[in-house]
């Protein structure tokens, strides 16, 4: 997708601080962290948002959760906790239309989301 910018991203047409990737996802820094450590983890692929998964996307699925769990070691929060949050759609918060999974941690986090 040309005008996505988490596309842009993956292709390093637009910096990031990257914290791990691999051939299938890229995980960088947030823009605007919301917590101490606030990481993105996206497929490199564009897939609009998790209402557009279809079957072949479940191992990419699996492969991002357990990369975001070396993450949190390496962001020094594995021991601490995080929050793993999927914005999706309109009313879900969703802003950025490509998939992603933000990692928050750092802090603690409030129950219920706003
Ligand atoms: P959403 O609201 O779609 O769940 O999350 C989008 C996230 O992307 C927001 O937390 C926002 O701060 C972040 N973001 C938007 N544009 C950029 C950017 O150009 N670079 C980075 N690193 N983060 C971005
Ligand atoms: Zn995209």
């Amino acid at each position: 997708m040309s005008d996505c910018i988490f596309c842009k991203i993956a292709m390093k047409e637009i910096p990031a601080k990257v914290v791990y990737e691999d051939e299938h996802i890229l995980a960088f820094h947030d823009i605007q962290p919301a917590a101490p450590s606030h990481v993105l983890v996206i497929p490199k692929e564009h897939i609009p948002s998790m209402a557009q998964l279809e079957e072949h996307h479940k191992v990419l699925i699996g492969h991002i959760h357990l990369a975001i769990q070396d993450i949190a070691v390496k962001l020094g929060i594995h021991e601490t906790g995080y929050r793993i949050v999927n914005n999706c759609g309109e009313q879900g918060g969703q802003t950025v239309h490509h998939l992603h999974f933000h990692l928050l941690g750092g802090r603690h986090m409030q129950w219920p989301p706003g």
